[in-house]
């Protein structure tokens, strides 16, 4: 061996023996497993594993906060999400911002995405092959955010995260576990546009979820996680 690489070597050894002998069991590196958004974003490429990237104008991946407690997840983009390439800039998101507000949240604080990335043509719904291809995604947008709750709006995005059948209207406000993550399905803020008599209880939800954020952030504060 290079008597300088050994060199290296011993000193690093006798540094991380002083570490041990100061009580420093474990160094903080970042875990190598850790993704990112952005590395998520480019294993997705120019996606083209289900049929809806041959009539989208953008892949809309999501956006926000890296680090959110709350991921809202929709169902997919519709047409000005497809235009502008941002979730829930629509009527639809117009109306989730406010019902965000009405809490004191605001879109920069959370995070926000879509069951599908790609805009089903007219607006259907998407498909199982679709929800399948881009599930995955999905989850690795999870597992990098590791939000402490998921607020699924809609049927669809209920359904995918909760692997489930059931309808909307029994999940809604129920809390479900996802592997140590809190879900909760409400209503979509489209069927609100359609229904607005049900405004209530998604307000109810988002109550909820507001004072889980605010004790997520005492204990996190306690725990001198704080600054
Ligand atoms: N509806 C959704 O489910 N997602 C969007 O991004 C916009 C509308």
């Amino acid at each position: 061996m290079d008597p300088k690489v050994s060199e290296v070597i011993d000193d690093l050894k006798s540094c991380l023996e002083y570490l041990r002998a100061m009580g420093i069991e474990a160094l903080p590196f970042p875990s190598p497993s850790k993704s990112t958004l952005k590395a998520v974003r480019s294993e997705m490429g120019d996606c083209r594993r289900c049929k809806l990237h041959r009539t989208r104008r953008t892949l809309v991946f999501g956006e926000g906060n890296e680090k959110a407690i709350l991921m809202l997840v929709g169902e997919g983009p519709g047409y000005e999400e497809d235009v502008q390439g941002r979730p829930f800039v629509g009527k639809a998101g117009q109306l989730l911002t406010k019902i965000l507000q009405s809490v004191r949240l605001e879109r920069e604080e959370v995070y926000i995405a879509n069951i599908v990335k790609c805009r089903p043509p007219q607006n259907r719904n998407p498909e199982s092959e679709e929800i399948s291809a881009c599930r995955p995604f999905l989850l690795k947008q999870v597992q990098v955010i590791q939000p402490k709750i998921i607020c699924a709006l809609g049927t669809f995005a209920a359904q995918s995260l909760l692997q489930t059948s059931e309808k909307i209207s029994v999940l809604r406000g129920r809390v479900f576990d996802l592997h140590g993550v809190r879900v909760i399905p409400t209503y979509h803020p489209a069927f609100l546009l359609r229904n607005p008599e049900r405004k209530r209880e998604v307000w109810e939800d988002m109550k909820r979820i507001a004072k889980w954020l605010r004790e997520f952030s005492a204990s996190a504060y306690s725990a001198g996680d704080g600054s």
